[in-house]
């Protein structure tokens, strides 16, 4: 990203595969969205859910008579491979339809009191929610969020990522969310503080790096506000003893360099028996020759991959594949392979967020689910094995919101966790959001003598 003159007008906006300028954009007024969502958000939360959901639903339309187009835009200031940048686009505005669906399903109770008296919990809207997103899987995030927050009845600030800030802008116009209820802000942490500070937000919700969410919750819990955070991981994986060498090294892969490593559940650690490492080393290695990745987001992230995968080679491990930065435009960084070397190093220690297989080998599964479980982070792991009791143990023993067995990615919809540790809190998905994106009020009525 390219120093900004101050006072900061405007970002520029990068493609990743050229590094080159792609578009600049007006940065926004944190307050000014701030003020205009408070102002929209009491006809909004009047508004029947029924309506909201319609509008939602009218919006998705036209998020999906565009597909292509939001594609290609989320590709080129993203760097994602086309056919990914589909995907998720597709998975966004499925969540939008869903949460139509769901929103206004949403039931309080009724409670056991006394005779004469009503008693009843219910959902109300909590006011003005902002959102700041991430750059990695923009549009899906943005959808869910955006719809989860505006059917629940709360008015929206939506903050994209600055590095992804057009498909954002598309997003909101598609929607075309009526009587300012949904709030665009462009623009880098210098909004996103002044955002997250404001003292008429009720709600920030950020999905992002350990690093903001810190500052986020700090500045959030001064004025005893709400703030959900699904932050960044260091997911592990665990091959046992008796699987299939070949298809743990196809998972492995998909895992560590599917969407080049940047994926909050990307596969960060590999813990492998010794009684299959060899061949599923090789196994790696070669998917790691075959496998065609897009460019990392900018030249930052590049350098941080590149630093913890250099200080893993000074500290002993064997560089399988990759490790180089290639000559040429963009930000590319090739799929590696790490093998050994210190356990204390930053590649197994800290969130790398590239295309990056760091595999040690071990003896014994105990041995590889406490080294699964020997991080700050609690995102997700996955275990492959055939052995139902290390599948119970690797249920029950380590602390992260999702456990996978026997695939690195996938679930049913509509599961939803909450992150353990440095991973973050609250419900960042799933029906559980819009119970997040709602107070709860109860209600006694009983009658006068
Ligand atoms: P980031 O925290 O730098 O930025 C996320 C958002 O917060 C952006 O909109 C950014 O402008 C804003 N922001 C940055 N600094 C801020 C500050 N000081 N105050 C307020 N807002 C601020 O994260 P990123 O680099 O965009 O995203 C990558 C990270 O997101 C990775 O750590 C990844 O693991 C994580 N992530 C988590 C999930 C999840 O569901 N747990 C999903 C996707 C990405």
């Amino acid at each position: 990203m390219t120093t900004l003159a101050s006072p900061p007008e405007t970002l520029d906006v990068l493609d990743p595969s050229t590094g080159e300028p792609i578009a600049t954009v007006e940065i926004g007024d944190a307050d000014a969205a701030v003020r205009a969502a408070r102002a929209a958000a009491p006809a909004w939360a009047r508004t029947a859910a029924a309506e909201r959901a319609e509008r939602l639903k009218a919006g998705a339309r036209r998020l999906r008579e565009h597909v292509d187009q939001l594609a290609e835009l989320q590709s080129r200031e993203g760097g994602k491979p086309l056919a990914d940048s589909r995907g998720g686009i597709e998975a966004g505005i499925g969540a939008i339809e869903q949460y139509a669906e769901l929103g206004p399903l949403h039931r309080g109770k009724a409670l056991q009191g006394g005779w004469n008296a009503t008693d009843v919990m219910v959902h109300e809207p909590r006011g003005v929610v902002a959102l700041l997103v991430p750059w990695n899987d923009p549009v899906a995030i943005a959808c869910g969020q955006i719809a989860a927050a505006l059917v629940a009845g709360n008015a929206v600030v939506f903050k994209p990522s600055e590095k992804t800030p057009l498909s954002g802008a598309r997003i909101v116009e598609l929607l075309d969310i009526p009587g300012g209820a949904l709030q665009l802000l462009q623009g880098d942490a210098r909004v996103g503080r002044p955002l997250a500070a404001h003292p008429d937000v009720d709600l920030v919700m950020h999905t992002g790096s350990v690093q903001t969410g810190r500052e986020i919750a700090d500045v959030v819990a001064g004025r005893m506000g709400k703030a959900l955070l699904e932050l960044g991981g260091k997911d592990a994986l665990i091959v046992d003893a008796d699987v299939d060498p070949a298809w743990a090294a196809e998972q492995a892969a998909l895992g560590a360099y599917a969407n080049a490593g940047q994926i909050c559940t990307s596969v960060e650690r590999i813990y492998v028996h010794e009684a299959v490492a060899e061949p599923f080393v090789e196994a790696l290695a070669r998917a790691a020759d075959g496998w065609t990745i897009g460019p990392l987001i900018d030249a930052r992230q590049r350098e941080v991959v590149h630093a913890h995968v250099t200080d893993a080679v000074e500290r002993g491990a064997r560089l399988v594949r990759g490790g180089a930065v290639p000559d040429g435009p963009g930000f590319f960084y090739p799929p590696t392979v790490l093998v050994g070397g210190d356990r204390d190093a930053p590649v197994l220690r800290e969130e790398t967020f590239g295309p990056v297989a760091a595999v040690q080998v071990v003896t014994s599964f105990d041995e590889a689910l406490a080294l699964a479980d020997d991080t700050e982070y609690g995102l997700a792991a996955t275990v492959l094995t055939k052995n139902p009791e290390h599948a119970q143990r690797a249920v029950r023993e380590l602390a992260v919101g999702t456990v996978k067995i026997n695939a690195v990615f996938g679930g049913a919809p509509g599961g939803a966790a909450e992150p353990a540790r440095l991973s973050g809190s609250g419900f960042g998905y799933g029906p559980e959001l819009l119970d997040e994106l709602t107070r709860t009020k109860v209600v006694h009525m009983g009658i006068a003598p």
